[in-house]
């Protein structure tokens, strides 16, 4: 194996290694390291976490994760030394000293690679080597002897990527009867014969095929909500009665998720009940996400045509290397490998994809080979298509479907289609906002480089056909001229406001510092005020900009209009490909009227009275004491009630599943919570209920440590215990936070000593790495420890031994904001906060156990915690208040077995206990 002769660098929490040309390695400080780094190019591996480490922003070298990416496209890999070494089959490095070596070898065995007949990724590569090092990629001059000049020229991306076919639209599903038996034969086919009969799992299953039962009365669809603790087998218990139905009717079932994670593993999963194509070559399972999820080709080739400058063009040819092998151009969460945008900064993979709705649909060049075309179409054809809340309620608002819209909706992790629907049945009237909405017309400001254009140059062909139309057109780009440009935020703060729009928000602005009481100002945090007795110069500002609003808003109708006349009195010159064009055109700008028309509707109010139905308030956005945005909010009350219309109602069967559906109050599983908040009571419907416990032994297996003795707001204290608890547990503690500004102060006084008595730890917020990867980087080193916020709370599923304690810092109170505080009062006070709360900890205690085999600790960090909020712990649970001293033994003892009472040092000082 050979060992690249170049100096390599290493750096984490305990230290910083340099190795040297002539193989030696030695601890060096922090300083030595920067001066290597900027005397040579020297190898690194994560160079912008290298970077934090060593506290030096503008390091830079030759990073391995970069020379992977390029090498292995589409290829995962965790971006540790373990996980590298993992990746490429070399040796694990034994500690933080044998890691420069490590990188050499790593960097060997990557060159070679390229030599080798059997690189599988070779093609393109040559081509894109040639285009970085003119971008002066500094891997470049080392690869370039080592990837041979192809005798015959490469296919480029472009040729590369499968064209779709257009395919006949599917009959609608046929009325069909799932019986008993026949939906138990399928979950044994799924589980395989000789697997253990699961009764929770088979009744399940039982209950999830009433929703396929055929619906009697137009909009009253069969709604299940069906609780299914964890281990039950709730994937295959109900992809058993949906594979069924599918292949029956010839219908396609819709899953949706709220996570990345559980998208994986049902497309996993379902390899069970499906094969990865059929016969015809189409594909029976497609995973559908919002196009911004997607890379759009035309930017790609944007971007490499000189869009993109300096280190974004790097990325740009990585990302084209990474098209080319890419099961679907997936950018998020898909087979682009996390870390890669981090090692470019996010904007750069963001201003790749179709964040804005720019798409020019056929009148792209790249329209047959497009990423998002091809999912959109092969969900139209899908037996299942596993997509996410927000997909599933934007489509359905928006009305825009490829083939059949979902009648057949599965909802997993059905808890969180409250929050989904929350965010997507909101409107935000914000600079941000409205900034998007102006380049979305106007196109980009000055000096903007790339191929953004404005509705006039997407449309030119149309406007020059159409006389009207093009007025239209002119006629939005100038009234779109008073809505909030470029430096914003700026004139705002300066009291220069330009045109009516920023003028309102200014006011909106100071209006929300006048009469914030929350704290928030000092503390550099977002600030809010409710819309209440406004003063008379902030509703004649609303009055103003309602009318430069609907300036814009009357042309785009009247474009709408002119496309629709266009394409029932079609030209000569209108094929189907530009048909397809101007249809896209319409959705789009059906989109924008719809926002622009939701942005008066909340202008109007706010010199009238409050709609009951709707929860309004100002708020100033901020970060590290900086505002980035400035707007007017609104939200439903209770969401629900336009997802019972917009998704429920025209549904045939819709069922939400979740580990954590209902409340265990004090007096046991609490269904009218979980009745309420599914949104079948706006349709006088009375959803089925069902539910299987978990079948795994909580009681023997796990036990929840109430830590009595550290003080709330003691950071010292809490910093301490969390630094002692992750050494007494050797590692693998997830520890999760509710708020960022702690986990920061708490990470920074003990990541340091724990690293040095090799306890690596990492956390959201502070590692410049995606929650994704950070989650990998666990999952993959028992002894490293994660700090993180709610999207870890119950986003991560690590079964087996790297997770053996979780720790919560405090009692996860709802943040006392405006609309909590509605929602508070509209929905029980006290105890609406409770069943918040018992979910949260459901929710933090569930990614404890995943599995059978699973055992841990769940530690409170809370002297005073309430009794009634323990039923959120599955019953049986052992409950013990003890001081960290006592918790600690606990801890260092291991995991639960069951046979622990009596060991030495061990003792239980206050069990409690909430069987029911
Ligand atoms: S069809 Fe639209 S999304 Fe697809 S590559 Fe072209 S512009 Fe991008």
């Amino acid at each position: 194996m050979p060992v690249i002769p170049l100096p390599a660098l290493h750096a984490s929490h305990a230290g910083t290694w340099l190795r040297d040309g002539n193989c030696e390695t030695r601890g060096c400080s922090k300083g030595e390291a920067i001066n290597a780094a900027a005397d040579t190019p020297v190898l690194m591996l994560n160079a912008p976490l290298v970077a934090t480490r060593l506290g030096y922003p503008d390091l830079s070298g030759l990073d391995l994760l970069e020379l992977y990416a390029f090498v292995h496209p589409a290829r995962f890999c965790v971006p540790t030394p373990k996980g590298l070494a993992h990746a490429l089959d070399l040796v694990e490095p034994a500690d933080d000293a044998a890691v420069p070596e490590l990188l050499q070898r790593a960097a060997g065995k990557l060159l070679e690679t390229c030599k080798s007949i059997d690189w599988t990724e070779r093609e393109g590569a040559w081509s894109v080597l040639q285009s970085l090092a003119r971008l002066r990629w500094p891997w470049a001059g080392v690869l370039a002897p080592h990837v041979a000049k192809p005798e015959r020229a490469e296919r480029w991306l472009f040729a590369r990527l499968p064209e779709w076919e257009e395919a006949p639209e599917r009959p609608q599903p046929a009325q069909v009867m799932l019986g008993e038996a026949e939906v138990a034969a399928q979950l044994d086919r799924l589980t395989g014969e000789d697997a253990e009969q699961r009764e929770g799992q088979r009744a399940y299953a039982q209950d999830v095929a009433k929703v396929f039962m055929a619906r009697d009365k137009r909009s009253l669809p069969h709604v299940l909500l069906a609780q299914a603790g964890t281990g039950i087998g709730k994937t295959l218990g109900y992809l058993a009665p949906a594979s069924l139905w599918a292949e029956k009717s010839q219908g396609t079932v819709w899953v949706s998720t709220y996570t990345k994670n559980l998208q994986r593993q049902l497309r996993r999963e379902s390899r069970r009940a499906w094969p990865a194509s059929r016969a015809d070559g189409s594909q029976p399972v497609v995973v559908r996400k919002g196009r911004e999820n997607y890379l759009c080709l035309l930017n790609l080739e944007d971007a490499l045509q000189g869009g993109f400058a300096g280190r974004p063009a790097i990325l740009a040819q990585l990302v084209a290397r990474w098209a080319a092998y890419s099961a679907d151009g997936d950018m998020i969460g898909g087979d682009l490998p996390g870390w890669l945008g981090t090692l470019f900064r996010k904007r750069g993979i963001a201003a790749l994809t179709d964040q804005r709705g720019e798409c020019i649909y056929a009148g792209c060049p790249h329209y047959r080979k497009c990423f998002i075309e091809r999912a959109a179409r092969a969900s139209a054809q899908a037996d299942l298509v596993i997509a996410n809340h927000a997909l599933v309620m934007v489509n359905a608002a928006r009305g825009r479907h490829q083939g059949q819209p979902p009648t057949r909706v599965i909802f997993d992790e059905g808890h969180h289609v409250f929050d989904a629907a929350d965010s997507t049945f909101a409107a935000a009237l914000t600079g941000a906002e409205a900034i998007e909405l102006r380049r979305w017309i106007v196109g980009p400001e000055k000096g903007n480089r790339g191929r953004r254009r404005g509705l006039a140059a997407r449309l030119a062909d149309v406007a020059s056909y159409d006389e009207a139309g093009g007025a239209a057109v002119e006629e939005a780009v100038d009234a779109a001229g008073q809505v909030p440009s470029d430096g914003w935020l700026g004139r705002i703060a300066e009291g220069q406001p330009l045109g009516p729009v920023e003028a309102l928000l200014g006011q909106v602005r100071a209006l929300a510092y006048a009469r914030d009481e929350s704290g928030a100002q000092d503390a550099g945090y977002g600030i809010e005020t409710e819309i209440a007795s406004l003063p008379g110069a902030l509703i004649e500002a609303a009055q103003a900009a309602g009318t430069a609003l609907a300036a814009i808003r009357g042309p785009l109708m009247k474009l709408g209009q002119r496309l629709e006349a266009v394409l029932e009195d079609a030209p000569d010159w209108l094929g189907g490909q530009e048909r397809a064009r101007i249809e896209g055109a319409r959705h789009s700008l059906r989109w924008r009227i719809d926002l622009l028309s939701a942005w008066e509707a909340l202008l109007a109010r706010l010199g009238g009275p409050a709609d009951p139905d709707f929860v309004d308030w100002f708020a100033v956005e901020r970060g590290d004491m900086r505002e980035f945005d400035i707007g007017i909010h609104r939200h439903w009350l209770d969401p629900m009630k336009p997802f019972a219309h917009i998704v429920l109602e025209p549904a045939h069967g819709v069922m939400l599943t979740s580990a954590t559906l209902t409340d265990r109050s004090e007096t046991g599983e609490d269904w009218q919570g979980a009745i309420e908040a599914s949104g079948a009571p706006h349709l006088e419907l009375q959803p089925l209920t069902s539910s299987a416990q978990s079948p795994f032994d909580y009681a023997v297996r796990a036990e929840v440590l109430i830590v009595t003795d550290i003080a709330r707001g003691d950071l010292a204290a809490m910093a301490g215990a969390y630094g002692r608890l992750i050494e007494a547990a050797n590692g693998g503690v997830l520890g999760l936070f509710t708020a960022i500004k702690r986990l920061r102060a708490v990470y920074g006084r003990i990541a340091d000593r724990l690293a040095r008595a090799g306890l690596p730890l990492y956390a959201q917020h502070v590692d410049p790495i995606d929650i994704g990867t950070l989650t990998d980087i666990f999952r993959d080193d028992r002894k490293a420890s994660l700090l993180g916020t709610d999207a870890l709370r119950d986003g991560v599923d690590v079964p087996g031994e790297s997770l053996r304690c979780v720790v919560m810092e405090a009692v996860p109170w709802p943040r006392p904001t405006i609309l909590h505080r509605a929602r508070r009062a509209a929905s029980g006070g006290g105890a609406y906060d409770d069943r918040i709360i018992r979910a949260r900890l459901a929710q933090a205690f569930g990614r404890l156990i995943r599995s059978r085999e699973d055992a841990g600790h769940f530690v409170m960090l809370s002297p005073a915690f309430p009794s009634r909020l323990l039923s959120a712990f599955p019953p049986g649970t052992p409950v013990i208040r003890l001081t960290l001293d006592e918790a600690l033994k606990r801890v260092a003892a291991g995991p639960p077995s069951g046979d622990r009472e009596g060991e030495s040092g061990l003792h239980t000082p206050r069990e409690e206990s909430h069987d029911r």
